[in-house]
């Protein structure tokens, strides 16, 4: 394998070039409009137009990408997360072109990609499911009967689900038709593909992952879990690595099941296997995810191994080098998904120029950042700035190192999760981790967020007052 072509942007192009750039495989960016100088195309090899700034215009455009590929004598494609990554149809185009696709076969994103399908593929591989039904619904009365036998609260999903979206919470029978047309309407405009099903609604849950290795050899290894409950909308935006609640037999018996639900699907690279855990420690499957995931580096952190050269080590077909009793859990990172978005106004995207833009630097302290100081941020994709990654010995420790960075991270322009990401930390429910994934709704408000601005620069104010009082005092000029 000699030339990469990444398609996708921001901080996770970069990301995947700096491992291929390591291993000595040339790359090749594709852009937008938009994206002409962006920083992901500036570090890249080589870089091409693929179209206009809107994403079914550009990176969404898989023939058109598979093309350039060609023409540009490139071996293998990488497709990140997002976009093309989890398009099963995509996948197999690169196969049938003779390129390299690093991720999953085709069909095992296809089976994945489909939650219905996905239940029906572990079916037979004792893992425990959450209760509810494993087809699509489409008329009340089969609702309300699903409804009645597993109980209040029920959660509505979109089998073609992504990204929180799609998802109704019923806490009872008089809501449900309502509900279900919302979700049937919901899941038709957002997937292409009206299908939901009906699962309990778990009350106290932690979002807990798996990440999994799989080589074309047939060794498939997990590399432990990532908590990810701190969430607004469904969706993460704190994660850490390893969770605060599992206990070693635990971790086992998830790692385990993880294992088994990628050789369910013939499972090739490196995956996901999401998990809801409840307050008695039961843990249900929820789905695959079939890519690298976002929040990868507490994962690399924790562990040592550089997840995308793995994926383009399999992808070559070469053996995992390592097995699962070689692999360790070193240490604890933590990782602020940094969105241009207003924490004090219900997280809404906050687009615009970033006037100053400094990224904290120093040991245990990572930032995969796709942005630099001056840039607009594009409204055509998602509003993520970058993620920080803080590491240390011990959970504690990276948490400080977390409120420092932040405190070092300088963004003047646009808001940020910075502040919300600071709130967490300093919050005593995230601190002894005790926690789950209803932390935002239980603690945080704006309101508290802006106390707290606000008793910090009384703080800040009061310092500075007393600096300058001292130094008048060291500075007054003897009378006699
Ligand atoms: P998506 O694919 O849209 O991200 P997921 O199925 O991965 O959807 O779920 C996203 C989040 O929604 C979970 O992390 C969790 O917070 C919540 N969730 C999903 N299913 C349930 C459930 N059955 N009970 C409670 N919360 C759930």
């Amino acid at each position: 394998m000699k030339k990469i072509l990444v398609a996708n942007r921001g901080e996770i192009a970069i990301r995947i070039i700096k491992s291929a750039r390591k291993m000595g495989i040339k790359t090749v960016a594709i852009y937008s409009d938009i994206d002409r100088n962006a920083p992901h195309v500036q570090f890249a090899d080589e870089a091409i137009r693929i179209g206009e700034n809107a994403s079914n215009k550009s990176y969404l455009l898989g023939s058109k990408i598979i093309d350039e590929a060609k023409k540009m004598d490139v071996d293998a494609i990488h497709p990140g997360y997002g976009f093309l990554s989890e398009n099963a149809n995509f996948a197999e185009e690169v196969e049938k072109n003779d390129l390299i696709f690093i991720g999953p076969k085709s069909d095992s994103i296809r089976t994945m990609g489909d939650k219905l399908a996905a239940k029906d593929a572990v079916k037979d591989f004792d893992i425990p499911m959450v209760p509810g039904v494993d087809s699509a619904i489409d008329n009340i009365e089969k609702a309300i009967c699903v409804a009645e036998e597993i109980g209040f609260p029920i959660l509505i999903k979109a089998a073609a689900g992504g990204g929180g979206k799609g998802m109704r919470i019923v806490n009872n029978l008089e809501e449900l038709p309502s509900q279900m047309e919302r979700a049937i309407s919901e899941a038709t405009s957002a997937f292409g593909d009206g299908s939901v099903f009906i699962e309990k609604y778990i009350s106290s849950p932690r979002h807990i992952e798996i990440q999994v290795l799989a080589d074309s050899h047939g060794n498939v290894v997990h590399l432990f879990e990532r908590e990810c409950s701190i969430q607004r909308r469904h969706q993460k935006v704190i994660e850490e690595a390893p969770s605060s609640i599992l206990t070693p037999s635990l971790r086992k018996k998830m790692g385990d099941a993880a294992v088994k639900v990628a050789k369910s699907c013939d499972y090739l690279g490196a995956g996901t296997v999401e998990f809801l855990l409840d307050q008695d420690l039961n843990f249900y499957f929820l789905e695959m995810n079939t890519r690298l995931q976002v929040e990868h580096p507490v994962t690399e952190f924790i562990t040592g191994v550089d997840l995308v050269q793995e994926q383009i080590k399999i992808a070559k077909g070469e053996k995992l080098s390592f097995n699962q009793d070689e692999l360790n859990i070193k240490g604890h990172a933590v990782e602020l998904r940094v969105y241009a978005e207003d924490s004090l106004n219900n997280f809404t995207p906050n687009i615009g120029v970033l006037e100053t833009y400094r990224i904290p630097e120093g040991k245990n302290i990572r930032v995969d950042n796709g942005f630099r100081e001056g840039m607009e941020i594009p409204i055509y994709y998602d509003p993520m700035l970058s993620k920080l990654i803080t590491y240390g010995s011990t959970r504690m420790e990276a948490i400080e190192l977390m409120i420092e960075a932040i405190n070092n991270y300088k963004i003047v322009g646009v808001e940020t999760t910075l502040p919300f990401g600071k709130f967490v930390c300093e919050h005593e429910s995230f601190r002894s981790g005790n926690f789950d994934t209803h932390f935002v709704n239980d603690y945080y408000s704006a309101e508290k967020l802006k106390k707290e601005i606000k008793e910090e620069a009384r703080i800040v104010a009061l310092l500075g007052l007393k600096i300058y009082l001292e130094d008048q005092k060291k500075l007054r000029i003897p009378t006699n």
